[in-house]
């Protein structure tokens, strides 16, 4: 039996997300707005992960802190992992797996 997986993301599972949260100094994340093509370092805290049911459903978000504007990317396997182990904050959108 295994516990809480993270569904749509096959191979990520929770031991992982803390593995990379332990004892890590603050993780960056590089990120563009498609808005202002700013390009800008955002701390774990200034990113959402959502993950949804589907790739389609699964993303994360920011807020560019250049003009303010909301930006919503697609989150591959890759990137859902890089996130979770970087500290971000997931929200899972489908409560029955
Ligand atoms: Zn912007």
């Amino acid at each position: 039996m295994s516990e809480t997986t993270v569904s749509g993301a096959s191979g990520v599972t929770v031991a992982t997300a803390f593995a990379g949260m332990r004892g890590v100094a603050p993780v960056v994340f590089r990120a563009g707005c498609p808005d202002c093509r700013g390009r800008f370092e955002l701390a774990a805290s200034a990113l959402r992960l959502a993950i949804g049911a589907s790739h389609r459903t699964t993303f994360y978000s920011f807020t560019c802190p250049d003009c303010g504007a909301s930006v919503r990317k697609p989150a591959g396997e890759r990137i859902v992992e890089l996130l979770t182990d970087g500290g971000v904050r997931t929200l899972r959108l489908h409560s029955t797996v």
